[in-house]
This record gives structure tokens, sequence and C-alpha cells, in this order.
């Protein structure tokens, strides 16, 4: 048998609610509301294990995108919204999460990127990352790597304070060469990139003499591989974490939607540097992911971004990892 609430028995039961709560409040009840509303929320880290390794997913704060038209191109406008609407999304605007593993393998304790750190280039909910890594009770001075996917803002924002001062003070920094060089280059100051440049400037050259460069295919810590994956930046890179022979993908942005980017990979981003060369990238390496049901951690997806990517039509599918609440 099946149930079937009609809209006249759902204004039915909304009439009876008005009523009863027009009798208690006649009658001066107190049943509405004993305690104070708290306002407050559950912590914006998690936790979970990969072979031997500790997984600590710390959040730099949601980045609000605004009107995804502008910024999920390459596909009619209609389509982008239907997308979203059909998901239960909002069509009108998309918000990004960030979401920073921080890995405990071997004898060293991993940060793959930083948030942004001081700017408010996307408002005033990101730049949250030192106060969750606290929260989570990692001290930043214990960081050994921070291992940098791309030199965007979002990415490596959070390496320096408003003084410019390291914030992982112990720690050596890893980053494509190919990033770096693109993104301090000064001749880009008079072009549309300046912002981005001038963040990169920030926080990379007082690093400077902590900067190790990572090279496709090359197991710089151990455990830990990376993976050239250019397009979303010149150098853009993700990364392999393996443990007792477990294995996760943190995929930077090699997508930024767990809807618009995966059912349709192809479609473009504007703020890639070559939106053709990523979409190609992001279709070859989610294909790998998903050919050996790799785990992933998406930077830009929904909290806390940890999850499977199958092969579904012209696409992929994501699903979510539940939160497991047991270490
Ligand atoms: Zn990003």
């Amino acid at each position: 048998m099946t149930t079937q609430l009609s809209r006249r028995s759902l204004l039915a039961l909304g009439a009876g609610l008005g009523a009863s709560i027009g009798a208690s409040t006649m009658l001066g009840s107190t049943a509405l509301a004993k305690a104070p509303k708290l306002n407050t929320q559950t912590p914006y880290w998690h936790r979970f294990v990969v072979g031997d390794a500790e997984v600590t997913v710390v959040s730099d704060g949601p980045l609000p995108l605004g009107d995804p038209s502008g910024t999920f191109t390459g596909v009619p406008k209609e389509e982008v919204k239907k997308m979203l609407v059909d998901n239960f999304m909002n069509p009108d605007s998309v918000v990004l999460e960030q979401n920073s593993p921080v890995v405990n393998i071997g004898d060293k304790l991993v940060l793959f990127d930083t948030g942004m750190g001081t700017s408010k280039m996307f408002g005033p909910t990101t730049g949250q990352q030192q106060k969750n890594l606290a929260a989570s009770g990692i001290n930043a001075s214990d960081i050994d790597a921070v291992v940098c996917t791309h030199a965007h803002i979002d990415h490596i924002g959070g390496l320096v304070g408003a003084d410019d001062k390291p914030l992982f003070p112990n720690a050596q920094v890893y980053i494509s060469q190919a990033d770096y060089d693109f993104w301090i280059d000064e001749g880009k100051l008079g072009s549309p990139l300046k912002d981005f440049v001038l963040h990169a400037r920030k926080n990379l050259l007082p690093v400077k003499d902590r900067l190790v460069f990572v090279k496709d295919g090359q197991e710089f810590l151990p455990g830990i591989q990376a993976l050239a994956a250019p397009g979303h930046t010149v150098g853009h890179t993700i990364f392999m974490v393996t443990s007792k022979g477990k294995s996760f993908a943190f995929l930077g942005d090699l997508t930024h939607h767990s809807v618009l980017l995966m059912e349709k990979p192809r479609m473009e981003f504007s703020y890639d540097t070559d939106p053709k060369q990523s979409a190609a990238t992001r279709v070859r390496l989610l294909d790998m992911l998903a050919a050996n049901k790799i785990p992933v951690m998406a930077y830009h997806f929904a909290w806390p971004g940890y999850g499977h990517v199958a092969k579904a039509g012209e696409g992929f599918r994501y699903y979510p990892e539940p939160m497991n609440m047991q270490l």
C-alpha cells in the first residue's frame, strides 16, 4: 500500500497545527520554546582513517561563487540551471566548500592547500582554516609539509598571515614549478589575472626558501605521489595518498562541482587557464579514478568532500561517503 499525502490533507494538517498553536498561546503555554536557540554548529573538521594514515579534513569556510551562468560555461545557461534544479540545488547561487585534508602518514604531518587566508575576495565566510585546524587539535607548528595543488588564492592564500609571516613555521611547501613561475610573474600585473598574481606573490615569495617543486609521477613524500593535472592552471597537480595498500586522491580543482562538472565533465569553468585542456584532464583522471574505484577528496565539493566517482552516462556521478563518526 502506498501512502499518499494529498494537498487537502496537508492543508488540514496545517490548519490543525495553527489551531493548536493558537490555543496554547491563549493559555500562556511555554511549550514552544523552553530553551534559547543555540546558534552554534557542529565542528568544521572531520577525521577518518585510510590504511594506517589518519586524515583530518579542515575547512577554510564556504566560498560563494554567485550566479553559475558566468562561471560554468560551454553549455546553455538554461541547461546549467536545470541540472541544479533537478538535483535540488539553488540555480541562482553556487557556494563552494574548501576542504583540506591533513594527513598524518609515516613520520610526517601533511596539509593539502591552505584556503583564502586573509583575502576577502569572495566575502567574509572564508579564512577559517587556522581556527578549524586548532579546533581539531592540530598545531600549525607541527605541520611538516604544505602541499599545494596550484597557486590560486583559495589554495595558497593561507600560507602567510596578515603580517606576511609563514603560518606553518616548520613546514616545507610543495608546488609545481610551472604554477609557481606562472603566478608570481610580475609581467601579468597589468592583465585580468592581476589579483591572483598579487596574492600568489604575497604568499609564495615569503616561503621561497622552503619551496620544493613536485614533478609528475614523483613520490615526493612517503606515500604521497604527484600526478600532473594541467588545464585549470598550467601546473595544477593532484595527489595520490597511499598507506598500507589503501589510497585516496586529493583532487584540488580537477572538478569544482559534484553535479555540473561531473555529469558534464566537458563543461568549462571560467577560472580555468585553459578550459579545454582542463576538461580533457578532468575526463582522463576521473576515468582512471572510477576504473580503479579510488576514493576522492574534492576541495570544493559539499563538506567534507570525501567519496567515490563512477562512470554514468556521458560523464560521472559522485557518491559522497557517509561521515563515519567512529574512528
Ligand atoms: Zn579552487
